[in-house]
């Protein structure tokens, strides 16, 4: 669903992601981990067609994300750690517009099962200036959701959520790649990335430094074998690693 071939992104000469290549099919879970500036960002910014790759290429579904950008991105949801809502439409009327964009013809039936899922519907008619930063978050979510996306890609999809609200997130990715989506997150969250990614991409200084289940990672490192995910990480991502 997901691929990402010798992907390099350059800003200026610095090479923020070096001949990245992945692929991440329905179902699967991706998580994105590393050190800050390790490129996690940028990687899924490019994968979302919102940064040009240097060099590579990234398809959605079978569309290049360059040269077919419209069928890429109607597969595809971004949800970015920071929302960027509109001031004057309320929770309804942003699920309502995004549904247009994507021709969502059956919104009314998706509305109020998504504003439940995400525990919008008490706020409904609220604009984001009223919204707390949880409450924004949510909302952001819930508009990446509202056309199904088949691939979905969250960059620190827990900031600002309560644990109530954390728990359902993690339910919510859960639930869509078991309908088939191909999910990638990035989180500095090692617990949750544990929890609910089948696959993990260690990245440092904009490499893969280790891809696959937490125990086939392991496998491959013997030495390894016997640490915690933290300090699995550390000896991955840490000085003198690599
Ligand atoms: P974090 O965990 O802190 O969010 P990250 O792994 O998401 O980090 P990126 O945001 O992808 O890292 O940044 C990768 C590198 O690219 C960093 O060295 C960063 O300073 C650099 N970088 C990111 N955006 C730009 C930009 N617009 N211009 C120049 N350099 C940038």
């Amino acid at each position: 669903m997901i691929e990402v071939s010798g992907l390099t992104k350059l800003y200026g000469d610095f090479p923020a992601v070096r001949e990245l290549s992945f692929r991440v099919e329905p179902g699967e879970v991706l998580g994105l981990v590393g050190p800050n500036g390790a490129g996690k960002t940028t990687t899924i910014r490019a994968i979302a067609g919102i940064l040009a790759p240097s060099t590579g290429r990234v398809t959605v579904g079978g569309h290049d994300v360059g040269r077919d950008p419209v069928g890429a991105k109607s597969l595809l949801a971004f949800i970015p750690d920071e929302p960027h809502l509109f001031e004057y439409l309320t929770v309804e009327e942003h699920l309502l517009f995004t549904a247009r964009l994507y021709g969502v013809t059956d919104v009314r039936g998706r509305l109020d099962a998504l504003l439940s899922e995400l525990e919008l519907l008490p706020r409904r008619h609220a604009l984001p200036g009223e919204l707390s930063r949880g409450m924004k978050q949510k909302l952001a979510i819930a508009c990446g959701l509202i056309h199904s996306p088949s691939a979905l890609l969250l960059d620190e999809p827990l900031t600002g959520l309560d644990p109530v609200g954390i728990r359902r997130m993690k339910e919510t990715i859960r639930g869509r790649a078991a309908t088939g989506a191909a999910v990638i997150l990035s989180s500095h969250l090692l617990h949750l990335v544990e929890e609910i990614c089948t696959r993990v991409l260690v990245m440092r200084e904009g490499r893969a430094v280790a891809i696959g289940s937490i125990a086939e990672i392991k496998r491959e490192r013997p030495e390894l074998a016997a640490l915690g995910l933290e300090d699995l990480f550390i000896s991955l991502v840490g000085e003198g690693a690599g």
